[in-house]
């Protein structure tokens, strides 16, 4: 079937934004001195700086942010609130051990935590709900990928964190086409994770923000950094301030925090090993009464399927459904590959709606819209400080699971500023893995999901 062409549009939490719930005026011009700057003003630069300020009352502390609060993935985002990280559970068991990947697997389900009592106890208005997440299998090989996450979840001790639906139950919380499941079953039809959850990551952000600016932070938008002296091993100076270059001024810091997400190695961070890739999701109208009662989609669970190069969806609180998937791109270089490049993306994302809500639903899409991550190799963020330079900190390369780690790291790394030992985990790092050169990084990339692609078509 050819792609439905997609309108391109802002994204959609911003449809409903009139005023911003803080004050952020650019940083003024000329020479500035604080204790901590943050550069990145979505979830993790935010979080960072709230747990910051509150752990240090009186800190002097600036958030620096190149175009507006949640300009980047944290306003572009689908939201899902969910653990685990960008690599299956099995696969990081093979690759880690049990040990640690359990280890890891649970602090993933400790940051879902952590982000709806952060929400709960400074009543963040994020239309939050803790709606758990399914995972369904649209065919018998992903219904044995399925099982083998269950068991794995229960040899790991962790089976209490999920719950097994068969095909039944799964129509009971939302009714999707059967595909090619059929009759015969190789595993479950779904898992439920009871933890997850649903937010307008907007409203988060700016409910952080506000949570900021009234512990006595500054937050300057739009202030761009353009460089951050000491980011090179050859000129960084351990006993200094950081100096912070902005078009008409410089910041000097006794602390930096880079949280930039996918924009980082433009700042020349982890350039090269941090790759900014390119996702994209598109928006629905408002579901209508009889459209919601034939779906029989009552709970708002999120759901994603279980392919490898997966959708995934939820339900807004005006009861559209936003919906991310097709293959995440990287376009020559770290761009974001164009328009051109987005609304084909945006069309194969509708591609994959509509097999999951036919025509016959009658729900019209709307607008798409893209977004950068950071994704890393070996698929684990990264969060610490540079040996050579160990008054920068870092808090990056969330692998399409940022609304949960994000969020939480900030909590991790203010901890970790503050003289607290973290555990070891090896997400507290600040060595990732290398992908050579440009044109390794640009045909790596394109193979790989085009293969993990080919191999979901053909299973
Ligand atoms: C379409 C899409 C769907 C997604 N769906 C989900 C999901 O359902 N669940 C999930 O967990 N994750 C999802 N993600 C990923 C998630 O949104 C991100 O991992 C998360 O928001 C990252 O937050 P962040 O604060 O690290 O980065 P960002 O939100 O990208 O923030 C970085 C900020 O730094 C600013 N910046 C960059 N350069 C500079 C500079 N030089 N000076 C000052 N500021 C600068 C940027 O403008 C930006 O605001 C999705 C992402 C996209 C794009």
């Amino acid at each position: 079937m050819k792609p439905r062409p997609i309108p391109l549009v802002e994204p959609f939490w911003q449809w409903q934004r009139r005023s911003l719930p803080v004050d952020t005026p650019p940083l003024p011009p000329g020479r500035h001195r604080v204790d901590v700057a943050v550069v990145g003003g979505g979830l993790a630069g935010l979080s960072t700086a709230y747990h910051l300020l509150r752990r240090q009352p009186g800190l002097r502390l600036v958030v620096l942010e190149a175009e507006g609060l949640a300009a980047g993935a944290s306003g572009r985002t689908t939201g899902m609130l969910s653990p685990g990280v960008g690599q299956s559970l099995p696969a990081l068991v093979r690759r880690l051990g049990e040990q640690t990947a359990r280890a890891l697997y649970q602090q993933t389900l400790a940051a879902v935590r952590d982000v709806q009592a952060l929400v709960t106890a400074e009543g963040i208005d994020c239309d939050l709900q803790r709606s758990g997440q399914v995972i369904f299998a649209r065919s018998r090989p992903q219904q044995r990928r399925l099982l083998a996450l269950a068991q794995q979840l229960s040899a790991l001790d962790l089976a209490a964190e999920v719950e097994i639906l068969d095909e039944a139950a799964l129509q009971r919380r939302l009714r999707l086409p059967r595909l090619s499941r059929g009759e015969a079953s190789d595993g479950p039809a779904a898992l439920r994770f009871p933890t997850a959850g649903i937010v307008d990551p907007l409203r988060l952000v700016l409910g952080l923000a506000q949570r900021v600016a009234a512990l006595g932070g500054q937050i300057h938008a739009p202030s761009r950094v353009l460089s951050i002296a000491g980011l090179d091993e050859k000129a960084a100076r351990a006993s200094e301030p950081v100096c912070l270059q902005l078009a008409d001024g410089h910041v000097r810091a006794d602390r930096v925090v880079v949280a930039t997400a996918g924009y980082a190695p433009k700042l020349g961070l982890f350039s090269g090993r941090l790759l900014p890739v390119q996702l994209q999701a598109v928006v629905s109208e408002p579901l209508s009464d009889a459209t919601l009662a034939d779906l029989g989609w009552a709970e708002r669970d999120g759901f994603l399927d279980a392919r490898r190069v997966f959708g995934y969806f939820r339900q807004t609180a005006d009861r559209r459904i936003v919906f991310g998937g097709a293959r995440p791109r990287y376009a020559w270089k770290g761009g974001d590959g164009g328009p051109a490049a987005l609304s084909a993306a945006a069309a194969q994302v509708a591609a994959d709606f509509a097999q999951l809500f036919p025509d016959e639903l009658g729900i019209r899409l709307v607008g798409g819209w893209g977004g950068t991550i950071g994704y890393v190799l070996d698929a684990l963020p990264a969060i610490g400080c540079l040996p050579h330079a160990p008054r920068i900190f870092h808090a990056v390369g969330w692998c399409g699971h940022g609304v949960a780690l994000a969020t939480a790291a900030g909590a991790w790394l203010a901890a970790a500023m503050s003289g607290d030992a973290l555990p070891a985990l090896p997400w507290f790092r600040s060595h990732l893995p290398k992908v050579p050169t440009e044109l390794g990084r640009y045909l790596g990339f394109a193979a790989t999901t085009r293969l993990m692609a080919a191999s979901d078509a053909w299973s």
